[in-house]
């Protein structure tokens, strides 16, 4: 760990945190994070030449394991031609169309540079289409860090929202209003209360901010027909699902039509990339067809459309998820069965390639407050556990894992033999 270390202290002198992205900094778990050096498939290193299976993958976006091929080349082919335009390119139409194919609810598609400009982009044009200012977001639901998406409910399911991040203005958090997941009467108040001026619901139709908590069933159907009933945008943020859960993303495997998606991580192989879209008939009230502004410098840029066809193309192959979903499957019960053996309060949420392990007595974790009432203290155990034993799962536990094609049986039981250790200190 001395490389880390060092990296980390010196990190710390000209980057605030030693980090780019708070959640790497380890403060939820403790200890120094690690300095990655390469990953490969399945697999990290880190600068002191420690190998880690990695149940992170870059936080989603490595479906198809790290250092892929087809991408590798396909940024490399396309650097030769010049690293960024800001003129359309074919390779933008080709991935527009690829896009729509995929998710078919996306009928028109925009693409940005992140998560957060996608949901911040969709929000605005929810606004803007509607001519409403409030939006409806769920608690524990994490849609990046526009201001209006950093907010969390108050003590009441009901409460209009409060800033939970400084440099949010209260008169912007008012207009986010938060309810709980999973439960659609508080959803049946919020509008009876304010439907007039609600211009969107926001969802993760999986949530992985908060652990991972699938909807139950019912859940987005009902969401479906609040929207439907007060003429509100309903919003998928699938930034996280989008050829995760499934192929077409969570929309396909709960059969629900949003009427805009947001996309980023595996959209772009590892670049990036996110975008939004959806139905024509609101899209098309961006610029330059509408009113409502929207733009980017490096939008749609070529590398980053080579990496994200690259990783598309290979993601449209018949079959593909089929091993990873079943790899998951035998990791979490994996996970359960040990859990069970070694007699620790356990359990285990998963969809598709997303999985969450839960170190509690409830039964199911269906929202927010049964995430954050988990033992925290014996989770940060078993992470540094696993990390020690080179497993790298996220170190916080409020965050879903991901497995990737890479991750095959003999990754399974190798990470397994590891919790089998791990259980067994706790
Ligand atoms: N939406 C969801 C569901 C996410 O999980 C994330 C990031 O984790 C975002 C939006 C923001 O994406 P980005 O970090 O690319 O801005």
């Amino acid at each position: 760990m001395q490389k880390s270390e060092a990296l980390f202290t010196r990190a710390q002198k000209t980057i605030p945190g030693g980090v780019n992205s708070p959640v790497r900094a380890f403060k939820a778990v403790g200890g120094t994070p690690r300095f990655i050096t390469k990953a490969d498939g399945a697999y990290m290193w880190d600068a002191d030449g420690k190998q880690y299976i990695d149940y992170i993958q870059s936080w989603g976006p490595m479906v198809l394991g790290h250092n892929n091929a087809q991408i590798r080349e396909a940024v490399i082919e396309a650097s030769y031609n010049g690293l960024s335009f800001g003129a359309p390119t074919e390779a933008e139409v080709i991935m527009a169309e690829l896009v729509s194919e995929l998710v078919p609810s996306m009928e028109m598609v925009r693409m940005v540079n992140s998560g957060t400009e996608a949901t911040m982009s969709a929000i605005r044009l929810a606004r803007g289409y509607t001519s409403r200012n409030k939006i409806v977001k769920f608690e524990g639901c994490y849609h990046g860090h526009a201001d209006s998406l950093l907010v969390k409910a108050g003590s009441g399911a009901l409460t209009l929202g409060v800033p939970s991040s400084p440099g949010v203005p209260a008169n912007v958090a008012e207009h986010t209003l938060t309810v709980e997941y999973n439960n659609l009467d508080s959803v049946k108040e919020i509008f009876e209360a304010h439907g007039d001026d609600i211009a969107c619901i926001i969802v993760e139709p999986v949530a992985g901010n908060m652990n991972c908590i699938p909807p139950v069933e019912g859940f987005l159907e009902g969401l479906r027909a609040i929207c439907d009933q007060y003429g509100s945008v309903l919003i998928f943020d699938e930034v996280m699902t989008g050829f995760r859960v499934s192929r077409g993303g969570a929309q396909e495997r709960y059969n629900i039509k949003p009427d805009l998606t947001c996309l980023g991580k595996v959209i772009g192989g590892g670049m990036p990339v996110g975008c939004f879209g959806g139905r024509r008939d609101i899209i098309t009230h961006i610029a330059p067809t509408g009113p409502i502004y929207q733009a980017g410098t490096l939008s749609g840029n070529p590398v980053a459309m080579a990496a994200g066809l690259a990783a598309l193309t290979q993601i449209k192959q018949p079959g593909l998820y089929d091993s990873i979903f079943e790899n998951t499957q035998t990791l979490v019960d994996g996970f359960q069965a040990l859990a069970d053996k070694h007699n620790i309060s356990l359990t285990t949420n998963i969809a598709g390639s997303m999985f969450g392990i839960f170190f509690t007595d409830v039964e199911k974790v269906t929202n927010y407050k049964q995430a954050i009432n988990c033992n925290t203290e014996q989770f940060n155990k078993f992470y540094h556990g696993m990390l020690e034993q080179g497993v790298y799962l996220a170190p916080a536990s409020y965050e879903a894992g991901f497995v990737s094609k890479a991750h095959d049986a003999a990754v399974i039981e190798q990470t397994l033999a590891a919790a089998d250790k791990v259980f067994s200190t706790l």
